[in-house]
């Protein structure tokens, strides 16, 4: 299922940074591209990323001219990589004796909201594509991109072309979306620290769009709800494996079967934390929203947040959460802040950065208890200090030390997926 494509319908593959990285590659995947086109599939929409390393270049020259740089001007400079693969991938694919027409978001019409950076898909024009196709041209659209009602340039944030190719293969009707990309698939955890990891062949969007989220960096997690949203199955396969069976399919829980809904699917590690704890709080929920409510007009996404009173008879509270460690700055100058500004008296507030967060997810646990007890029992026996858990239906995180991590990952590999 979801290996090939029907003849009669539109195809639409990605090709990740690294699928694009160097000549050699851009003409084998365009090579691909002309095998496909010649076993007489006529609607092919491609979807290039910048090549690899080149979006994280753009961005770090932006923040040496300006460490604030946001809004049109950053875009602008961080969807440049895109464009160049667009237009190597096309030439490369004219270079096979076919026709190729390159799209950049603002010729195709990929209308996004204003938010620079993290802008979202609204609707994409298809004409453009439907009339490459008519003059038997391959579509080559650029991805990560996309322009706002007023033709300025916008971004989808980092890994977000993914989701253009899962918008595309929506709007244009496709069977399946596929992301090629430079591992096999999902695997139930990453490979370079848990070697015994295997590639999870088929996953339902939620699971799928928990470890996404948590950690795992296969795929951008907006493309995972986008999918969901649309019951696009998305099949995430290597660019360069010729077996085509070696790969992970994302799809609607109802076409998997109980025995693959697994208790748990895989364990994921998000290394890229910080917390921050702030003592001495006055215990009033006024202070919670005032802090939260800073943190997020600053744009500083939170994550756990555990809150106590460590001692009942004093009217003081205690207040720690998580932050993406690229946020700490931010977050420390708000607290800060507000210790300054609202006078907060005796509050102590401290900021680490070695810390990391693991998770086990699965479908299965929304029936099965169990799981919390055997987490914490298999990280304690590894004697790996627990400092926050969270919890939902599918999913258990702990904050352990980033040294620790790792091992801990490692054990919950063993007791949960074997
Ligand atoms: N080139 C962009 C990035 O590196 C988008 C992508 O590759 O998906 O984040
Ligand atoms: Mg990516």
């Amino acid at each position: 299922m979801y290996t090939q494509f029907p003849l009669a319908s539109p195809i639409v593959q990605k090709y990740g940074g690294t699928s694009v990285g160097n000549v050699e590659r851009i003409k084998s995947v365009a090579a691909r591209i002309a095998r496909q086109a010649r076993a007489g599939h006529t609607q092919l929409a491609i979807v290039v990323s910048a090549q690899s390393g080149e979006t994280n270049r753009l961005v770090d020259l932006m923040y040496q001219v300006n460490p604030q740089a946001s809004g049109p001007a950053y875009d602008m400079a961080v969807a440049a990589g895109e464009q160049v693969s667009v237009a190597l991938m096309a030439a490369a694919i004219e270079a096979e004796g076919l026709k190729a027409a390159p799209f950049l978001a603002y010729k195709l019409g990929i209308f996004t909201d204003q938010f620079h950076a993290k802008a979202r898909i609204q609707s994409i024009n298809t004409d453009g594509i439907k009339e490459a196709w008519r003059v038997g041209a391959v579509a080559v659209i650029a991805g990560f991109q996309g322009v706002t009602a007023d033709m300025e340039l916008t971004t989808l944030g980092r890994g977000g072309s993914d989701t253009s190719a899962v918008a595309l293969a929506v709007a244009l009707n496709a069977a399946f979306c596929e992301i090629n990309t430079d591992v096999d698939g999902v695997f139930t955890a990453d490979p370079r620290v848990v070697p015994k990891a295997r590639l999870i062949e088929r996953m339902d969007y939620e699971t799928a769009h928990e470890m996404a989220s948590l950690g795992s960096k296969v795929l951008h997690p907006r493309c995972v709800e986008l999918g969901a949203k649309w019951k696009m199955p998305i099949v995430v396969r290597n660019t360069f494996t010729a077996d085509e069976h070696q790969r992970t399919i994302i799809m609607p829980t109802t076409e998997i079967t109980a025995i693959e809904a697994l208790l748990v699917s895989g364990v994921t590690l998000d290394r890229h934390i910080a917390r921050i704890t702030i003592e001495g709080l006055r215990k009033d929920s006024s202070v919670i929203s005032e802090v939260f409510a800073k943190l997020g007009a600053l744009g500083v996404n939170v994550d756990i947040i555990v809150h106590d009173r460590p001692d009942s008879t004093l009217s003081e509270m205690r207040l720690g959460f998580t932050v993406a460690r690229a946020d700490l700055e931010t977050a420390r100058k708000a607290i800060n802040s507000l210790v300054t500004e609202n006078g907060y008296k005796g509050v102590r507030a401290e900021a680490e950065a070695g810390i990391s967060k693991v998770s086990v997810v699965g479908v299965g646990m929304h029936s099965n208890s169990g799981v919390a007890g055997r987490t914490f029992a298999a990280l304690t026996k590894q004697g790996i200090d627990i400092h926050m858990i969270s919890t939902s239906e599918i999913k258990i995180s702990c904050v352990v030390n980033e040294k620790d991590a790792d091992r801990a990952m490692r054990a919950l590999h063993d007791e949960f997926v074997k």
